[in-house]
């Protein structure tokens, strides 16, 4: 990937690259984001820049041999340690390998903007949670004892190491305390507050901030071809989530206007007949609908929150849904509001865990029911 694939962050990439160009890059760096910053394109974008043979002031060439090979991410001094879950395993060892890597791969080209609920669909882990083992560890230990193979500098990305199990952060704290020269790791996490304190210690901090809503809705317009109209209601529900807009370009949102205005109401009424028919046409919607009903009714509520304090000039729907907000904020209260919130987002993460779809929401549906009309 190249600094130019990745829309925004012109301060970031800068002050990245003037370090490579001042010769003062840190030898261990923490990117840090929240979930949706672009911290891993940026270190895919970082290490092709090391690499580069014939370095541009603001990117990449992409054309050298090594840019082409970083592109593809086969480059052989690029290492990549990343979270997996228990994967059924018949194989032997070196062909698993070699499979993941291969899958690695392919998801960074295809969703480069991906999280890890993403990659872990894509290689289709197991409904455990994901972790970097201890044999992992000593895989990095190993290959970093190694020579570079073409380029003068060795990379390691490390993707979550907050899931690092605790004896391989302690085999990675060795190596940051001492790096191997001409060896740069990037840390790449979105929960830093779950990093053991020494390893941010021994990093230089790069923070990641979201995208701006423009930066967004100019990507949908100009690299994905969405409608200018629609991009503008994807970038109110994404909140500078690019990985999250990109899912909701292909929901039918106008069903969810629907589907939400009379879910609403059924839980208002306690009409208790509707709430189950409505589980079981939730149920038969495919899993990327559910979660962007989910994320549309999240951001109704927030909305919600906007009327219900006064601040309707921060409201960032219009029309039919401005005025269901603004009629919803009168039943409810911000206590109410609140805790619909929380409701919800207990249920998001459910379904993640793949819960079954109907049970779920009528629970979600009962509890709201009886929050907003008790
Ligand atoms: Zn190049």
């Amino acid at each position: 990937m190249k600094f130019s694939a990745i829309p925004g962050l012109t301060e970031t990439k800068k002050l990245l690259i003037d370090a490579v160009r001042g010769n003062h890059t840190a030898h261990a760096q923490l990117f840090v984001g929240t979930e949706g910053a672009l911290n891993l394109p940026l270190a895919l974008a970082f290490a092709t820049y090391l690499h580069c043979e014939n370095k541009g002031e603001d990117d990449a060439c992409g054309v050298c041999a090594a840019c082409s090979k970083n592109l593809k991410y086969i480059h052989p001094d690029t290492h990549f340690v990343f979270p997996l879950s228990n994967v059924k395993n018949d194989k032997d060892e070196d062909r698993f390998k070699a499979e993941i890597t291969k899958s690695w791969r392919s998801f960074l080209q295809e969703q480069p903007f991906g999280n890890l609920n993403d990659w872990t669909n894509y290689y289709g882990g197991e409904d455990k949670q994901a972790l970097i083992s201890r044999e992992e560890s000593r895989e990095i230990i190993k290959t970093l004892s190694l020579k570079p193979f073409e380029s003068p500098v060795k990379v390691m990305i490390i993707w979550q190491p907050e899931l690092m199990h605790p004896s391989a952060a302690n085999g990675i704290l060795k190596i940051l305390e001492e790096p191997a020269p001409h060896t740069y790791f990037i840390l790449v996490s979105n929960a830093a507050d779950r990093l053991l304190p020494t390893i941010i210690s021994r990093t230089q901090i790069v923070t990641v901030p979201l995208l701006h809503d423009e930066e967004v809705e100019q990507y949908l317009v100009e690299k994905l071809a969405v409608e200018a109209s629609k991009a503008g209601k994807i970038v109110q529900l994404a909140e500078g989530n690019l990985n999250l807009a990109q899912t909701l370009i292909d929901s039918p949102e106008d069903d969810n206007t629907k589907r939400f205005t009379e879910w609403m109401r059924a839980c208002y009424k306690r009409n208790y007949g509707s709430l189950v028919a409505m589980a079981d046409s939730y149920h038969d919607l495919d899993k990327l609908s559910q979660k962007n009903m989910m994320a549309y009714s999240m951001n109704m509520m927030r909305e919600s929150l906007l009327a219900a304090s006064s601040a309707t000039a921060m409201n960032r729907v219009r029309g039919e849904e401005l005025k269901f907000v603004q009629d919803f904020s009168k039943v409810m209260t911000l206590e109410k509001i609140e805790k619909s919130v929380t409701l919800l987002n207990d249920a998001t993460y459910h379904l993640e865990r793949n819960g079954s779809a109907k049970m779920i929401f009528l629970d979600l549906s009962l509890k709201i029911s009886s929050t907003i009309n008790p």
